[in-house]
């Protein structure tokens, strides 16, 4: 299994903000994550950056209706393509983010 590498904008401690990371993958499993400002690395549990992300995705968007995120649950794939125009245009950064967690 080769490892791959993906890069993500994420909090980090020690820079007390948000940095490019990198994030490196064994898989499908996130394995550790490395601020590209300060070179700290996190050493990641499976599964574990994975659940921060979504919590912190679900923060930045926190002032969009809850019942949108519970259509989002529940079929992911089904409401990128239903979403309100204006949500659309919200910078294609975010939903590379979002597509690359069902990926
Ligand atoms: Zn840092």
């Amino acid at each position: 299994m080769t490892d791959e590498v993906m890069y993500a904008e994420l909090h980090c401690a020690h820079c007390d903000q948000e940095t490019l990371h990198a994030l490196v993958y064994a898989g499908r499993l996130i394995v550790s994550s490395t601020c590209q400002i300060c070179h700290m690395q996190v050493k990641h549990e499976p599964g574990d950056l994975r659940i921060h992300y979504i919590k912190d995705l679900e923060n930045r968007i926190a002032t969009k209706p809850a019942r949108l995120w519970r259509r989002f649950w529940k079929s992911p794939v089904g409401l990128m393509w239903s979403m309100p125009r204006k949500m659309m245009q919200q910078p294609g950064k975010f939903w590379g983010e979002i597509k690359s967690l069902f990926r």
